[in-house]
């Protein structure tokens, strides 16, 4: 591991933690007493202190091949000297071009053409500016609502924030994106407590779609938006059939459907992406976080055929789209992704996935009966385990276990609310998942 100058400082707690404000973070809760993570290598974390930490999260959803792939280093090395940055704006270099062919690749069949963002905040705002510009290409630009779902993340820009449905994420920032609607959660525990996989029921809560669009008419209505899992919520699974649904509601009306496969991409849930696992096929799909294995800020939006075709008419000097950004298809960024794709073919990772599904299945509900447990869910290798909230504080008992699980227990896991999500990287091993969920019962039982 090269050491310079700047490695150097990563190895050691900050001098002072005051100009930092922190994301997403109880900042003066954070730094009084805080979780430094100092390096990274396959499944462990180190922190500041010199402790093993396992990650249970996957970093955030990121790094399904684990930390410090010397694949993927090297790749972004070499890149760094080769070509540090190029403009794809009325420009181009090679890169984005073989890594789109790359990601066409393992698409569903259909969705083959790819734009590139830096986040997956970028990669949904992209995609709503698709939505809205290809409707209006064919002539139906009154096509401008979109229809989101309750507890949903679609990430922070304002067209995400506004199809999003977690009331903290907007209830700030006033009266966010007009225009937009949403559909009730799947979430049921009173059904689907405790049921291994795919909930049994729910599956009429797709015609809520068939609701909105009597009340606004199809025709005021561009895309409908949903997470296949939301991770953020607290991981909220479709039940069986849901998604189908939703495609076929959106195909008699005219709507493009959008798969936010920003947690669900490359390899979670054993398949490249989630539409394959579930044989839906959405009309785009917004992708980040594995697209680079983490190591390097990337976003993917995939397009399909007939919607990109859509763009291509006009005068061939004519922009067809009007947006992008500064970094799309960064140098970097795609050598990471090219090297990421290559370590998860290589090992197989999305296979993996669905072989230690069923052990990854009966060690998340093997915590049924600990204290407090009012749920727990599992798909592909994501969990989660559902807290009662503690009287008046809610999310209260979930930190606490996130907090001791870390201190106590070296484990890295994710909470949100009294949730705690799990998503280790594909390479875990089955003495490694045995610890993730021992160590959460120990935390659990120790918790009031
Ligand atoms: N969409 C989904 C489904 C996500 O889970 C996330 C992040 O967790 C985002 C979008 C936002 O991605 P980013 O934080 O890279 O902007």
């Amino acid at each position: 591991r090269a050491e310079g100058e700047y490695a150097r400082q990563s190895l050691q707690a900050p001098a002072s933690m005051e100009a930092f404000w922190m994301p997403f973070t109880a900042n003066r809760q954070f730094k009084a007493r805080p979780r430094l993570l100092a390096s990274a290598q396959g499944m462990y974390y180190r922190d500041v202190e010199g402790r093993q930490i396992l990650d249970g999260a996957a970093g955030l959803w990121c790094c399904n091949a684990g930390h410090a792939r010397e694949r993927i280093v090297g790749a972004i090395q070499q890149q760094a000297a080769t070509l540090d940055f190029a403009p794809t704006f009325q420009m181009g270099s090679p890169l984005p071009f073989v890594l789109a062919e790359r990601l066409a690749e393992i698409a569903p069949p259909g969705l083959q053409h790819v734009f590139f963002t830096n986040s997956g905040s970028e990669a949904v705002d992209s995609a709503m500016k698709i939505a809205l510009a290809y409707h209006r290409a064919r002539g139906e630009g009154q096509r401008t609502k979109f229809i989101g779902r309750e507890k949903a993340y679609h990430g922070v820009g304002f067209g995400g924030m506004s199809i999003g449905g977690l009331p903290n994420n907007r209830k700030w920032f006033g009266p966010l994106l007009a225009g937009v609607d949403h559909l009730r959660h799947t979430l049921d525990l009173q059904r689907n407590a405790f049921t291994p996989g795919l909930p049994k029921h729910g599956v009429e809560l797709a015609e809520d779609l068939e609701r909105l669009i009597a009340l606004h008419d199809a025709s005021t209505i561009a895309a409908v938006f949903v997470e296949p899992i939301s991770g953020s919520a607290g991981v909220v699974l479709p039940p069986e059939g849901y998604l189908q649904r939703l495609r076929e509601i959106c195909d008699r009306h005219g709507i493009l459907l959008v798969f936010d496969e920003v947690i669900t991409g490359f390899g979670r849930v054993g398949k490249a992406f989630a539409a394959q696992r579930f044989g839906v096929t959405p009309d785009l799909m917004t992708t980040a976080k594995g697209l680079t294995n983490g190591s390097v800020p990337m976003g993917a939006v995939f397009v399909a055929d007939a919607v990109h075709e859509t763009f291509m008419h006009g005068p061939p000097g004519a922009i067809e789209f009007f947006h992008g950004y500064t970094y799309s298809g960064h140098p970097l960024a795609c050598a990471a992704a090219l090297a990421t794709l290559d370590t998860y073919a290589e090992e197989q990772l999305f296979e993996r996935a669905i072989e230690l599904a069923g052990h990854w299945e009966r060690a998340i509900q093997s915590l049924k009966g600990a204290p407090n447990v009012i749920d727990l869910r599992n798909f592909g290798l994501i969990g989660a385990i559902e807290l009662a909230p503690r009287e008046g504080a809610p999310g209260a008992r979930g930190y606490e276990v996130f907090e001791r699980a870390f201190h106590e227990g070296d484990l890295l896991v994710r909470v949100t609310g009294d949730t705690i999500a799990l998503s280790p990287p594909l390479i875990i091993e089955p003495a490694q998942i045995e610890r993730i969920v021992n160590v959460l019962g120990e935390t659990i039982r120790k918790v009031e």
